[in-house]
């Protein structure tokens, strides 16, 4: 989660959402992203769908049996489907998001039987580092809106 924090903070540092997630597999990161999304004028390059891209170039194959996924933030239902879909073993992620998560706060993803995986599921695990650089960068944010009116 570390990683995956640190991943964060390069989004922070280029003015994006700071999020950001690295997949394990054998205590080995095989990939790893953060929010891309102004950069390249994107919705769909969240952190973990950058990450998990990279995981199944890095394996050469579009299911990642046994791998873990760290995210500073919950998921959303983008990437909670990325999730079922690439067949990721665990999801351990940091801060709820209780306006877009799909994990536990809107929606249980993860977790529904009608799918065809379920992913195992842990968070908390550096909770407040997470949701403190959240809040440091919507501070800023809306700081900055305030000095160009
Ligand atoms: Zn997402």
């Amino acid at each position: 989660m570390q990683q995956a924090l640190i991943e964060a903070k390069k989004a922070y540092l280029i003015g994006e959402v700071p999020i950001g997630a690295v997949v394990v597999k054998d205590n080995q990161i095989i990939g790893r992203g953060h929010n891309l999304r102004e950069w390249l004028e994107d919705s769909t390059v969240h952190a973990e769908v950058v990450a998990i891209q990279e995981a199944c170039r890095t394996l050469n194959s579009w299911r990642l049996i046994d791998c873990d996924l760290y995210v500073t933030i919950e998921p959303c239902l983008m990437c909670s489907g990325a999730i079922v879909n690439s067949r990721i073993h665990k999801v351990y992620f940091g801060a709820e998001d209780p306006k877009a998560g799909a994990v536990t706060s809107l929606y249980q993803t993860l977790s529904d039987q009608r799918l065809n995986h379920q992913v195992e599921v842990e968070h908390g695990l550096l909770g407040n580092e997470a949701s403190h650089l959240m809040k440091s960068f919507f501070k800023a944010a809306r700081k900055k809106r305030k000095l160009k009116k």
